[in-house]
């Protein structure tokens, strides 16, 4: 009667862990074919070819960087919106900028404009030196702990206003703006490597703007225009000029 008893217990224990184990797992199998298919019906099909950038979008999982309430739309062609009013770009922008910052893998990144900490994850995939700086509060420190969470920990995410860079950790090999600006911050240009890249939406922040890369080349901006983008603006600083 007392093993019966025992028996009956560990099939009681052990029912709900059969259940929720198998359903979970499947969730991630969902969540990884779309992934899978994200990068090649958006990516591939266009004109992301770095083979590492390709790689890491293939790696990280956008998902758990969005509200419960948007994972399911995680991985379509579309930005999403993330808490106070911000959006995480969709996901070809993510991996267009990316991929025009050629990243090695010694390099040390900038990145203004944490929001979720998706970008940064990306980034952190291609290399260990990632710093991220976001002018919201709520958002740096819940990016941190996401981050921390999901085994990102080695991004370095500070609060404050991106303008001024991160001087200590200064000079970068590339700089990543992930929110629209009139004018490329004098701070940002000035802690970029010679021969470094940095790419920033530039032109109206309410309206649209313009994808340009900026190369450091004897001093001097050599600057590209890539494509039509939208952006959330830049705050702060930027915003006395
Ligand atoms: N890269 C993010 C999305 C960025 S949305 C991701 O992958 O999720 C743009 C972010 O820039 C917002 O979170 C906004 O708060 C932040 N931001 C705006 N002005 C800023 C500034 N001056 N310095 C740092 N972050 C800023």
């Amino acid at each position: 009667m007392k093993r019966g008893l025992i028996f009956l217990g560990m099939i009681l224990i052990g029912l709900p862990l059969l259940v929720s184990v198998p359903a979970l797992t499947k969730k991630e199998d969902v969540f990884a074919r779309r992934r899978s298919n994200m990068v090649q019906s958006q990516l591939r099909s266009r004109d992301i070819t770095d083979p590492g950038v390709l790689k890491v979008m293939g790696e990280v999982p956008r998902h758990l960087f969005v509200g419960e309430r948007y994972r399911n739309q995680a991985y379509n062609d579309h930005p999403l919106p993330i808490d106070e009013g911000q959006t995480i770009s969709q996901p070809y922008i993510v991996a267009l900028m990316t991929q025009y910052l050629e990243v090695d893998k010694d390099d040390k990144v900038l990145e203004i404009g944490t929001g979720s900490g998706y970008q940064a994850a990306v980034l952190a995939g291609l290399t260990d030196k990632v710093f991220s700086i976001e002018i919201r509060k709520l958002l740096a420190e819940k990016a941190a702990l996401t981050l921390r969470t999901l085994g990102y920990g080695a991004v370095n995410v500070k609060y404050g206003d991106g303008y001024f860079g991160w001087k200590e950790a200064s000079p970068f090999d590339a700089i990543i703006v992930t929110c629209a600006a009139n004018h490329i911050p004098p701070p940002l240009f000035k802690q970029l490597k010679e021969g470094g890249r940095l790419i920033i939406p530039l032109g109206s922040t309410t309206y649209f703007q313009t994808l340009t890369v900026v190369s450091k080349e004897k001093g001097k901006p050599r600057v590209d225009h890539i494509t039509g983008v939208r952006f959330v603006p830049m705050v702060g600083e930027i915003e006395k000029k």
